[in-house]
């Protein structure tokens, strides 16, 4: 017998409610210099492995095939990229980013062989495109947070 089946359903009360639930945690030492290099220098960072020669963005500290220590190999990638794929974001929700609706997209740029995601803007929903060039837009005061690095446009 199951032990749901000897539960006696009436004696139970279910009462529903949302929680806040504030958070924070440590973005590594590697996600760290990612985020303080987009917030202080505008420049998107990678890792290159140096067996296979694959550059990861966002940096990892190890590569996953060869398991290469990669985080003192850093590479500066360029500031725009290529559109590998996309999402249009319809609803809205507070804890989103902006907005809806957005694009959100991964990016891979110029130099990384890994996409990251992020928010296009400056370009209808409709009219985005896989393999559509886009440039880095940083934010003009920080947030301390990916969204240094605001959003792509199109390049
Ligand atoms: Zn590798």
């Amino acid at each position: 017998m199951a032990v749901s089946e000897k539960i006696d359903k009436s004696e139970c009360f279910v009462t529903k409610g949302k929680m806040a639930l504030p958070n924070q945690y440590f973005a590594g030492r590697v996600g760290s210099k990612f985020i303080i290099s987009l917030r202080d220098a505008n420049k998107i960072l990678g890792v290159k492995c140096s067996k296979c020669n694959k550059v990861y963005v966002p940096p990892r500290e190890y590569c996953e095939k060869d398991l290469e220590k990669l985080d003192e190999n850093w590479v500066e990638l360029g500031n725009e990229g290529v559109i590998t794929n996309y999402t249009v974001v319809n609803y809205s929700d507070k804890h989103l980013p902006v907005k809806s609706p957005y694009i959100l997209a991964l990016i891979k740029v110029d130099g990384a062989d890994t996409p990251f995601a992020h928010i296009v803007q400056g370009i209808a929903p409709e009219d985005i495109k896989i393999g559509m060039r886009v440039k880095a837009v940083y934010a003009a005061e920080t947030t301390n947070s990916i969204r240094d690095l605001d959003h792509f446009e199109p390049a």
